[in-house]
């Protein structure tokens, strides 16, 4: 229905023919630090405050990464969920035993952003909020922008879950205010399974050194191996996914890059107002690479 692991294209599938090592120059500089350039211009028009930052493992893996490695035992998380994902952002700060509120919404509704304006003013020890942008396994499609004017306007960080929109929904984190954005390989940009990235504000990131709960999802740390290295993962990456991923976002860009109408309509956030929020997804992925 939506983007989970999909077809990939013969040409991303036979990028996966080389091998190369984790340690060599030619795999950091010449295939991982291009995609976290590119990444980073995909994800904003102020490409010089973000950074990005590559993780192994599923989706899941650097949503609880950007949870675990973020929010520290003293702040407060609220979390907006309006399905499955957003309640597993709840699940893993449970596990964290972070200060962490849920806001729940029903599965057919969207993320209310008055909402959030007023629990936001209720709670003033709220520091961060997360929330999903497209509930994947609804389709909705929360309106992030208007949740990211309200979230700023109260002063806190923002955390989206952009899983299944990143590379099919264009957003612009500088012009929201986001501050960190999570995706993976496998969903819009149509690469292989097996690692996922999160788009950060540098700023804030650079101050997130040893809040981490976990060595392997430490997004700063990885993130500081990155950028010193020069591409170098802390830990045995997963090289072939990388490199199918490098061939599945030069075929995005050859595609034209972001869709911003599908089908001649825009895309627009779920308001309730159609029977179909799904319609948008399903176009999405029947419109590309067919
Ligand atoms: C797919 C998805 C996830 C989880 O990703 P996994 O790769 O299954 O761990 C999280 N959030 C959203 C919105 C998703 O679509």
């Amino acid at each position: 229905m939506t983007p989970g692991p999909l077809t990939t294209t013969e040409t991303v599938k036979s990028a996966m023919m080389s091998d190369w090592c984790t340690w060599d120059k030619d795999y950091n500089e010449g295939i991982v630090e291009v995609i976290r350039r590119e990444l980073v211009s995909l994800a904003t028009s102020r490409p010089e405050e973000y950074t990005a930052v590559l993780m192994q493992g599923s989706g899941t893996f650097c949503v609880e990464a950007t949870l675990g490695s973020v929010v520290r035992p003293d702040d407060h998380l609220l979390v907006a969920a309006n399905g499955a994902y957003g309640k597993r952002m709840g699940t893993i700060a449970e596990y964290y035993k972070l200060n962490c509120h849920v806001m729940r919404f029903e599965e057919t509704e969207a993320v209310d952003p008055k909402a959030i304006d007023e629990y936001l003013t209720a709670h003033p020890e709220v520091t961060h909020v997360s929330v999903v942008h497209c509930e994947t396994t609804t389709g909705v499609l929360n309106p992030l922008a208007e949740i990211a004017a309200v979230v700023k306007r109260h002063g806190k960080v923002l955390i989206v879950d952009a899983m299944s929109s990143f590379g099919g929904v264009p957003v612009d984190m500088a012009a929201l205010g986001i501050d960190f954005m999570i995706s993976s390989a496998n969903k819009c940009i149509q690469g292989v399974p097996g690692f996922g990235f999160i788009i950060a504000r540098r700023s804030l990131l650079e101050q997130c050194k040893g809040v981490a709960r976990s060595l392997s999802l430490d997004i700063y740390d990885q993130w500081d191996t990155m950028e010193k290295g020069h591409g170098k993962w802390r830990f045995t990456s997963p090289t072939h996914v990388v490199r199918a991923f490098m061939q599945a976002l030069t075929e995005l860009k050859e595609e034209g890059g972001l869709p911003t109408t599908v089908h001649g309509h825009p895309i627009r956030p779920y308001t309730g107002q159609t029977t179909r929020p799904t319609q948008t997804f399903i176009y999405i992925i029947l419109t590309r690479r067919r």
